[in-house]
């Protein structure tokens, strides 16, 4: 029998049906729309898990599912969304019980970048390494941390909010209430938020990239900027965890050949010398899916 994973992003809302060997058999996705309401969002996921359960062999294909959400996972058993700083129409909103109903399995909720470093250490980038941290680029900035094979959640599930270290104590305001976080120098928004404010009009961080690649100073140098302030952070990490790698997924780790380079030299400036010589800087594999297979992975592990 295959999980149905559900990888709730500020962009797009992404379902699979997963082997439990990793291979999505079948996927779909819908764009989340604006202000998404809890509604909105069970109506989403009964449409998806119907989708796919018809192109799988019905719901009794399903042993159990899977929900990658951009907000601190509690492992209190309740799946109560307590903090979602891109889609704050779904704060406070009791998510698990609804859907265990509607689904009508045993249904895990997994933070999403904690769901992707899972992905990516199982059947990815960081496979067979110890100790690992992930950082997933996209609307907004997620970290999961694999520690010695383990996933560290922290009792509050907010353990590796890595896009929230503050980078510029008066740096522009946060999602989250505070203020100068990675997410706001590192993001797709952020990319776009620097492209537009040096005049080049552009319409999302996928645009600045295709400027970049054609040689564009401007767009070249945001990426740069990019890479300075992922570097800082990465520094911090290794300092902190002393990590075998540091793997960048997300849409924006697309680019990562253009912010690399001075990732890399931010490191090698801030970092221990040690540590920084040891971890590994890598781009992740399992790309858009990793958060899928990742939650797919937990489901396995908590349900069999
Ligand atoms: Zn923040």
């Amino acid at each position: 029998m295959s999980i149905f994973a559900i990888d709730l992003g500020g962009t797009n809302i992404r379902a699979a049906a997963i082997e439990r060997s990793g291979v999505i058999l079948a996927a779909d996705q819908a764009k989340t729309p604006k202000s998404l309401t809890p509604d909105d969002l069970f109506d989403l996921i009964s449409k998806l898990h119907r989708g796919l359960a018809k192109r799988v062999g019905g719901k009794s294909a399903f042993a159990s599912a899977a929900i990658a959400v951009p907000a601190p996972a509690a492992e209190d058993g309740k799946g109560i969304l307590t903090k979602v700083p891109n889609i704050p129409s779904l704060e406070g909103m009791q998510l698990l019980r609804p859907v265990v109903e509607a689904l009508g399995m045993p249904v895990l909720i997994e933070n999403d970048a904690t769901a992707a470093a899972i992905g990516e250490n199982w059947i990815g980038a960081s496979r067979k390494v110890d100790t690992s941290i992930m950082l997933t680029l996209g609307t907004g900035i997620g970290g999961g941390l694999i520690i010695n094979g383990e996933a560290f959640r922290g009792p509050d599930g907010s353990a590796g909010e890595i896009g929230h270290f503050c980078v510029e104590p008066d740096g522009y305001a946060c999602g989250c209430g505070s203020r100068g976080c990675l997410e706001q120098y590192g993001s797709s928004q952020a990319v776009t938020r620097m492209a537009n404010e040096l005049g080049m009009n552009a319409e999302s961080s996928e645009e600045v990239y295709r400027l970049a690649v054609s040689g564009d100073r401007d767009a070249r140098w945001i990426f740069s900027e990019v890479g300075r302030y992922l570097g800082i952070v990465s520094a911090g990490l290794i300092n902190t965890l002393n990590p075998d790698m540091v793997v960048f997924g997300g849409k924006v780790a697309g680019a990562f050949g253009l912010f690399a380079p001075r990732l890399r030299s931010e490191i090698r400036k801030r970092a221990f010398p040690a540590p920084a010589v040891r971890c590994r800087i890598v781009k992740g594999k399992l790309g858009d899916h990793a958060g899928l297979i990742g939650a797919a992975r937990s489901a396995m592990i908590r349900f069999g």
